[in-house]
Parts: C-alpha cells; sequence; structure tokens
C-alpha cells in the first residue's frame, strides 16, 4: 500500500540558519574542535531543520539532505567510489574532506557547477578499476534519527544516472553509463534496507534528465527504473526531476514501475506537457509549483488554478518546492531591514514552506480554509505590480529609443588607443583586486556599524590605495589598477549603490562546501543614483602617471550573483543593468580614466541546459556587454576578463563581444584557449594568464617566459598582453609582489 502524503519540499538548505555548519567544519578543519563537537552541531540542525518543516505542515519530510561538504560527493562515498589516492586515510571524515579540499599530499576532486545554479559540486572521479560497494550508514542514520522524533521521513538519493552522467571518466572509457549494470544491485539493496528501517518513500533525484540527453541515455533511465521498480522489497520511489522540464524523458519515465514524479511546473510548458502523458493517470505527481530557484513569493491563486488543471491528469497530487530549497536563504525572518512593501513581495526558505503547506491544505480542504493566507497573497502580488520602483519611464524610454551598440571597426580604435596609451609591447596587467587585508574588512566592517565615520572610511581606503599604486609602480607594471580595496563582493558593491537592488543582511546561501554568499534581490528597474566607482579610480590616477584601469563588474555576471526578477524576461534586467553601466564607462572616461575593464567571469555561467535556448541567450548577454561598453569614445581601451578555462560553448560570443583586450584563464589549460581563439577568427588584444592564482606558490620567471613563449605560438605580440589569471584578493602581499616581479621580468625579457 502507498500512503499518501500531500506536502513536501525536495529538499532544504543545512548551512545553517546562523551559518553554524560553516562556522563548525571550519573549526574542525583548524582543529579547534573534535568530530564528535561538529557531529552534535551537525546533528541539532538535521534534528531542527526536520521538525520545522514537520510544524509547518508537511507531511512528508526529506532526510539525508544534510551534507558535511556535498551531496554528490556524499553518493560517492554511498557507492564506495572515493578515488584511490585518499582510500589510504584512515579517518573516515578525514578522508571526506581530502576528497573534498586535498590536503599536502592529496588533490581534491575537481568541483563544478550543478546545473545552472550557483552550487558547485564535486567530481566524482570513476576509473576501470573502482569496485562500487554500498555505504549506507549516513542515510539510515539519518533515517533512523528522523523516524525516532516521529518525523514522516522520506530519504533523498542522488540517482544512478544523474551520479554517473556527472562524474568524469579517469584512465578509462566514457560514457560512464556502462557502469549502471555496477551499481544498480547497490541501490537495489538499499531501497530494501530503507524499507526495513521504515522508509514509506524514497526520493531519487535525477536532475540530470531535464538537460538534452542522447537516446542511449534515455534507454538507460528507462532500464535503471524498470530495474528499481521491481525490486520486492522496497519504499514507494518518488522519481524527482528539477531544473527544467523532462521534455521527451517524460513519457517513458511515467511507463516505468515508479509510483511517483516530480516534475517542476515552474519550467515553460511542464504543466501542458504533465497533462499529456497518459501514464501518468496511474502516478502520484509531486507538483513542483513554488519556485524554489528564486526569493518570490508565490502567485497561490495562480498556483491552485495550475494545480486544479493537473488534478485529472495525475493519480494523486502533492505540492512541492520546483527543486530543493537549498538555493535561497532560510528565512525572511532574519531580515530586519528588509521592510514592506518589499518584505511582502518576498518568500525565502522557509516562507516557501508554508506556501506549500498553504496550497496543499486548499487542496485537501478547500480554498476558503486558506481564505486569509490567499488574501494576504493577493495584496502583496497587487502591491508588487503597482510599485513605481518597478517601471522607470526614463530608464524604459533610453532603452526603447534604441542605442547604437557596435563601436568603430577594431583597427581605427586601436589606432586611438596607442596614441594616449604609449605601451610597450607585451603590456604587463593585472585583473583588478589586491589582496584584501584584515584592515581593509575590518574598516569596511567599522564603517558599515558605523564605527567610524564616511570620512574616516575614505581615508582608509584611499591609503590602501595609494600603497597599491605605489607597490604596482614599484614593480614596474604598465597598465595599473586601484586594487578594489572598497568592494566586499564584485557583483554585491554595484547592487548596493543601484536602485532597483535590494540587499539581505543574512540571506546567506551555500555556493560550495562551507562557502556561502549573499545574492541581492533585483525588485525594480535598474538605474544609477550617480558614479559609483569614479572617485576611487580617479584618486588612484592622480597618484601615477601610468594609465589607471577602471574596475566594473558586467551586467550578466551582476544578473548570475543575484535574484532576479521573473515579471520581466532576464534580457530586460540584463539591458537596464547594462544602461547603469554604460553611464559608468562614459562618467570614468571623462574623469580621465583611459581603459575601462568591464569583467563578465559569469558569461558562461548563466549559459541554459538545452541546446536550443542558448543561441538566443548568448545573443542578449553579448548585446547587455555591448551597451555596457560601447557608449566611449574610440580613444578608451575597453578590457574584459572572463575566469574560466573550458570556453567551447561560448567561443564565439567572447569574439563577438568585441572589447579591445580580454583578459582570460588559461595557465591551466596550457595555453590551450588561444588556439580555440583563433580557430574562429578573434583578432583583438588578448591577455591569457601566465600563471595560476588559485594556488599560493611563486612562478618564477623561466616558468612565465615558458608560459610567455607558449603565448606567442598562438599570438602575435601586438596583441599580446601579460596578466596572471585572475583578481588577486584571495592572495597574500608578499607572494603577490614576488610574483609580478617575475611577471614583469619575464615580460622584459621577452620584449
Ligand atoms: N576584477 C575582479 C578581481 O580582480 C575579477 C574577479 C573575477 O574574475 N571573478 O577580483
Ligand atoms: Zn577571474
Amino acid at each position: 500500500m502507498t500512503i499518501e502524503f500531500t506536502a513536501t519540499v525536495l529538499g532544504s538548505p543545512r548551512i545553517g540558519p546562523k551559518r553554524e555548519l560553516k562556522k563548525a567544519v571550519e573549526s574542525y578543519w583548524a582543529k579547534k574542535i573534535d568530530a564528535a563537537a561538529l557531529e552534535s552541531v551537525a546533528k541539532q540542525l538535521r534534528e531542527d531543520n526536520w521538525l520545522s518543516l514537520q510544524g509547518a505542515g508537511l507531511d512528508s519530510v526529506p532526510v539525508n539532505t544534510f551534507s558535511y561538504y556535498d551531496q554528490v560527493l556524499d553518493t560517492a562515498v554511498l557507492l564506495g567510489a572515493l578515488p584511490d589516492r585518499v582510500q589510504g586515510i584512515d579517518d573516515e571524515l578525514d578522508r571526506y574532506f581530502a576528497a573534498a579540499r586535498g590536503n599536502e599530499t592529496v588533490v581534491p576532486l575537481e568541483m563544478t557547477k550543478w546545473f545552472d545554479t550557483n552550487y558547485h559540486y564535486l567530481v566524482p572521479e570513476i576509473t576501470p578499476s573502482t569496485t562500487f560497494s554500498l555505504h549506507p550508514k549516513k542515510v539510515l542514520k539519518e533515517l533512523k534519527d528522523a523516524l525516532a522524533l516521529r518525523v514522516p521521513a522520506r530519504p533523498v538519493l542522488v540517482g544512478p544516472v544523474t551520479f554517473l552522467l556527472l562524474s568524469k571518466a579517469v584512465g578509462g572509457s566514457s560514457p560512464l553509463l556502462d557502469r549502471l549494470d555496477d551499481i544498480l544491485p547497490l541501490y537495489a539493496d538499499l531501497l530494501t534496507q530503507l524499507a526495513d528501517a521504515g522508509a514509506e518513500w524514497v526520493q531519487i533525484d535525477e536532475p540530470a534528465l531535464v538537460a538534452d540527453r542522447t537516446q542511449d541515455e534515455i534507454a538507460a533511465a528507462k532500464r535503471t527504473y524498470d530495474y528499481l521498480s521491481a525490486v520486492d522489497r522496497r519504499p514507494s520511489i518518488l522519481l524527482a526531476s528539477y531544473f527544467g522540464g523532462l521534455g521527451g524523458v517524460l513519457p517513458v519515465l511515467a511507463s516505468t514501475g515508479i509510483e511517483g514524479l516530480s516534475i517542476d511546473l515552474t519550467a515553460p510548458g511542464a504543466v501542458e506537457q504533465a497533462a499529456s502523458v497518459p501514464a501518468l493517470a496511474g502516478k502520484r505527481i509531486v507538483a513542483g509549483i513554488v519556485d524554489g530557484r528564486n526569493i518570490w513569493r508565490t502567485d497561490l491563486d495562480k498556483a491552485l488554478a495550475t494545480l486544479a488543471s493537473l488534478v485529472g491528469s495525475a493519480g494523486s497530487l502533492a505540492v512541492s518546492s520546483s527543486c530543493s530549497l537549498l538555493h535561497v536563504p532560510y528565512t525572511l525572518d532574519s531580515e530586519p531591514d528588509i521592510t514592506d512593501p518589499l518584505r511582502s513581495w518576498l518568500a525565502f526558505g522557509a516562507e516557501k514552506v508554508a506556501e506549500v503547506a498553504v496550497l496543499a491544505k486548499a487542496l485537501r480542504t478547500g480554498t476558503d480554509s486558506v481564505a486569509v493566507e490567499l488574501d494576504a497573497a493577493r495584496g502583496a502580488l497587487t502591491s508588487r505590480r503597482n510599485d513605481p520602483r518597478l517601471h522607470d519611464a526614463a530608464v524604459r524610454a533610453r532603452l526603447a529609443a534604441g542605442i547604437g551598440v557596435d563601436r568603430s571597426p577594431a583597427e581605427a580604435r586601436r589606432h586611438a588607443q596607442a596614441a594616449g596609451l604609449e605601451l610597450p609591447a607585451l603590456p604587463t596587467t593585472t585583473i583588478g583586486s589586491y589582496p584584501q587585508t584584515t584592515q581593509i574588512r575590518l574598516a569596511r566592517a567599522a564603517r558599515r556599524t558605523g564605527g567610524i565615520d564616511e570620512a574616516e572610511y575614505v581615508r582608509r581606503m584611499q591609503s590602501e590605495i595609494a600603497d597599491v599604486v605605489a607597490l604596482q609602480e614599484r614593480i614596474g607594471l604598465d597598465v595599473l589598477v586601484h586594487g578594489e580595496p572598497e568592494r566586499n563582493d564584485m557583483v554585491q558593491y554595484f547592487a548596493e549603490q543601484l536602485n532597483g537592488f535590494a540587499a539581505t543582511a543574512n540571506g546567506w546561501v551555500q555556493s560550495y562546501g562551507s562557502r556561502c554568499v549573499r545574492p541581492p534581490i533585483l525588485f525594480g528597474d535598474v538605474s544609477r543614483t550617480g558614479a559609483m566607482t569614479v572617485d576611487w579610480i580617479a584618486y588612484a590616477q592622480s597618484l601615477t602617471d601610468k594609465p589607471v584601469k577602471g574596475m566594473l563588474t558586467g551586467p550578466v555576471t551582476i544578473l548570475a550573483w543575484s535574484f532576479v526578477r521573473d515579471d520581466q524576461p532576464l534580457q530586460d534586467s540584463a539591458d537596464q543593468v547594462a544602461l547603469a553601466i554604460r553611464d559608468e564607462t562614459v562618467d570614468l572616461e571623462s574623469a580621465g580614466i583611459r581603459i575601462v575593464q568591464v569583467d563578465e567571469p559569469a558569461l558562461r555561467e548563466l549559459l541554459p541546459l538545452r541546446t536550443q535556448d542558448k543561441a538566443k541567450y548568448l545573443e542578449w548577454a553579448v548585446r547587455a556587454f555591448k551597451l555596457s561598453t560601447s557608449g566611449v569614445s574610440d580613444s578608451t581601451q575597453i578590457h574584459t576578463h572572463l575566469c574560466y578555462s573550458e570556453f567551447g560553448e561560448v567561443i564565439d560570443a567572447i569574439v563577438a563581444l568585441d572589447a579591445d583586450v580580454t583578459s582570460i584563464e588559461a595557465a591551466r589549460s596550457h595555453m590551450e584557449v588561444l588556439d580555440d581563439l583563433n580557430s574562429v577568427g578573434f583578432d583583438l588584444g588578448v591577455g591569457p594568464g601566465v600563471y595560476d592564482i588559485h594556488s599560493p606558490r611563486v612562478p618564477s620567471v623561466e616558468e612565465i617566459t615558458e608560459s610567455l613563449r607558449a603565448a606567442l605560438k598562438a599570438v602575435p605580440a601586438e596583441r599580446l598582453w601579460v596578466n596572471p589569471d585572475c583578481g588577486l584578493k584571495t592572495r597574500g602581499i608578499a607572494e603577490v609582489e614576488a610574483s609580478l616581479r617575475n611577471l614583469v621580468e619575464a615580460a622584459r625579457a621577452m620584449r
């Protein structure tokens, strides 16, 4: 018999409402607390989470969504698939963290983005000699602990297909789906153990099935769920899909013996599709109607109408979030400074759980039973729709008038710039930030809490800038920067100054491991209240005769690292942000700045999962960048910075950005990116990073010379710039100085 449930979510944040887990894990790494103390923090967080979900009215509560670091790494542990190089580490927890972070002798697993979110998972390595074996201790313990608290627990697992598709084949054959037969029996065994331990449902996550998949991969998914649903003794299976619609995979999954399927109803067309698959009539549809990836309050009337339209298509219906709530902050309760009306428009994790409960109650007992909640949601929605900050006539008129985004031909710009800049061959520069010292952080914190006044803050930042400018002159760099001391974060810094954005005080979201970010909220039309960076950059320029490069963050990156509006297309928001950045570049130019860098490290991050959506995205992303950078005259040199090495699908877009100089990560990929750029006809300035800033090691002159030689094989000297891979803010000042001295020496010798 299948136990019915009506309200759930697919997962929860786990870092702790006050980042308790982050602090405990980092203390453990620093050997300030022991494993028992760490586990007691973790246990408390897990229990608080389950009880709060149950208390909020969920009648099925996901467990095993906790992780000390990452759920994909946990799955590698579950399947006995940690790499050989950590197997010698006796202590279980140390072995786990070594795989995650490395240690003196062990290189960690690679890390990469979890689909199109800002969460990063660890990539399991599978070799031909990997022998899988089942280690279910963690999931069984969480299930047992939750059931002991009388929580209606539903264990969550990363599914076998997604696990293999996300893993990396090392020293052997891909595709890894060949290894399905090795792991399916382990999953089958696990299902039986979960049933024996009292699980009525198990949630198996297969987000990989929402991306483009080959026929073979789809067949593998079918085989997997035919097999698992045929297991004799097992819980009911809820197959969870999220981050998009299942497309052609939906009927395939519906044809297997699974009992339930969660569908991301925020995906375009998902509702219509679900209604068109007859096989769903025998299944439980878990309707992912509350968006798990944004922070907007749900339109409950609309959600109820959608749910009503699905009732006939499903055997039964439960209400859920569209994905795990891992991707949103814990609760609005931690944001005393966000006030109405904005506050009333928002729903963080806890508020989304409450929405799920309300919708489920409406399904169970009719809308009258939740009239108050429906009314409140309506009021909030109306207030949001009518708020003047969502419609800035001036901004809209400027964009509607149509702004040309093409600059003069590159050759003309090159001439205009050469005269004003007088740079040597192979000019040397850096990517923008210099080490963020404790002094800098203290000054920023003191300013925030009122400990120092604005004048004192400016004085301290100027003294940091003066130090960095002097350092760069001593080292002999050609194009200087101000060092970005005033920026806590390259997106938040701009969001805090732009109309249309709100910042949170505690809206932390896990990015990877113990690292959390606080994305700003884009809620309205975007405009500048005034220049944002000019004073700092102009101050730096006043201290030196060398050109100082102004530093801005590009529109795509600002959007990628924020919670964005859901009431207009992302590209419209991109244009508005671009317009503000454009005005800033023009102000910098007027202040005498001759080089402006507009960073777009997230250009590739926002690339949609499905091929059919990619071209359109790249088109508006490139346009927004060009809108930001085409307001200046030919003599102003535009730089951009992109920091990842696999350019593949965005390589044409990099050409299309038409930046005079592009600095890119290349040290780790041995300059291969230059050939890739050549192959698509790139003929502008390029600064392939000549050393990797992600490690504290100081590169020797010889090493940098070697990188330069490699670069010169692909790029003529007139186009080549010399710079590190990325910003220097995480490095120590001593190693930065030593590294840059070697960089300058290598460039000079090469000239
Ligand atoms: N200008 C930024 C810095 O140097 C760029 C950072 C980035 O690429 N993520 O810190
Ligand atoms: Zn970078």
